[in-house]
C-alpha cells in the first residue's frame, strides 16, 4: 500500500450491457425492456468486492435500470455508498438535445431520490457526453439540483472529449445557480497531450501499469485521480453478440482481468466517493468562456 495522503473518486456507472453505446446496433433500445438483465448480480460482486477492501465509492444509476430493479439501487445505499444519477435513457446529451436533456436529468434524479429517500447530487452523463459543443449541459445539471458532475473526459476521442477543458476538478461559475463542481476523468499526458487512463476500457484495453502509473503521478502532485468502471465490465458470462472489428475489441477486450485488476488498485491507492474529493476553492472556471 503506497503510503498518501491522496484520495481519489472510484465510480461505476451503473447500467446494463445492452446500454452500452457499442451494443446499440445488435441490441437497439426498443429491444431493451425485452432483454435479460444481469446488473444486479454483477453489482452484487462489485458491492462485495469493495467490502472487502472497504473502500466506499460512487454508483452512477441509470434510470431505466433503477426502475426495472430497484433493489440495485437500495442495495447501494444500505451498504453505505454514495448514489449519482446517470440519466434516465442512456442517450448521448448532444442527440437529447437541451430540452430533451433537461427532461431526462430531472426524471432519473426524481426517481432515484424517490426510491432511495435521499439527495442526489452528482451526475454522469452516457457516454461522457458533456464537452464541447454541449456545454450548455453543465448549467442544465445545477438548475436541476446537481452540486457535482463528472461527465468530462478532457481528451480527443471519436465519440466524445474536451481537450480544452482543464484535467484536474473545478468549481464551474453558474448564472442563477449555486457553482457545479466538475470532476473530469483521469487522464496522463504524454507526447505533449493528455491520453484516458481513467479505468473501464482502458483498465481493461491499457496494461495494468499505465493506469497504476497515472494514479502514482497524480498522488505525486497531490492531485486526485477519477476512475470509472462499468458492472458489464467485470461480467465475464455475459452472453457475445457479434458486434464487428472494433467494437468487439472495445466491448469485450480484458473483461476476464478486470477484477483482479481493480482488486491490485484498491490495494495499491487510497479511494472514496467523487462527493467527498476536495476542490481548491481558488479553482473557478466559466465554462462559455471556454474555446
Ligand atoms: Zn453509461
Amino acid at each position: 500500500m503506497t503510503t498518501t495522503a491522496v484520495r481519489h473518486g472510484l465510480s461505476f456507472d451503473i447500467e446494463e450491457a445492452f446500454h452500452a453505446l457499442n451494443m446499440w446496433s445488435v441490441t437497439p433500445p426498443d429491444t431493451w425492456a425485452d432483454q435479460d438483465s444481469r446488473v444486479e448480480a454483477v453489482t452484487d460482486r462489485i458491492l462485495a468486492l469493495l467490502d472487502a477492501h472497504d473502500v466506499r465509492a460512487t454508483f452512477f444509476v441509470l434510470g431505466l435500470v433503477a426502475e426495472r430493479t430497484p433493489g440495485v439501487v437500495t442495495r447501494i445505499v444500505e451498504a453505505g455508498h454514495e448514489l449519482g444519477s446517470h440519466g434516465y435513457s442512456h442517450r448521448m446529451a448532444g442527440d437529447l438535445g437541451q430540452e430533451g436533456f433537461e427532461q431526462d436529468v430531472r426524471r432519473a434524479r426524481g426517481l432515484l431520490q424517490d426510491i432511495s429517500g435521499e439527495p442526489v447530487d452528482g451526475f454522469r452523463a452516457s457516454t461522457f457526453s458533456i464537452g464541447k459543443g454541449t456545454r450548455w449541459a453543465l448549467p442544465v445539471l445545477a438548475h436541476a439540483g446537481h452540486t457535482w458532475d463528472s461527465s468530462v473526459f478532457p481528451v480527443r476521442h471519436d465519440r466524445y472529449g474536451d481537450p480544452v477543458f482543464p484535467w484536474h476538478a473545478v468549481h464551474l461559475d453558474i448564472p442563477d445557480a449555486p457553482p457545479l463542481r466538475e470532476y473530469p476523468l483521469l487522464t496522463r499526458p504524454a507526447l505533449g497531450r493528455r491520453w484516458p487512463a481513467a479505468g473501464g476500457g482502458y483498465l481493461r484495453l491499457l496494461p495494468l501499469r499505465l493506469v497504476d502509473g497515472a494514479l502514482e503521478r497524480s498522488e505525486a502532485g497531490g492531485e486526485p485521480g477519477i476512475i470509472y468502471l462499468h458492472p458489464w465490465e467485470l461480467d465475464h458470462e455475459q452472453p457475445r453478440h457479434a458486434l464487428g472489428g472494433l467494437r468487439t475489441f472495445r466491448h469485450y477486450f480484458g473483461i476476464e482481468r478486470v477484477e483482479a485488476k481493480l482488486s491490485r488498485l484498491l490495494e495499491r491507492h487510497a479511494f472514496g466517493p467523487i462527493g467527498e474529493v476536495p476542490v481548491p476553492e481558488d479553482r473557478r472556471l466559466d465554462p462559455m468562456t471556454l474555446a
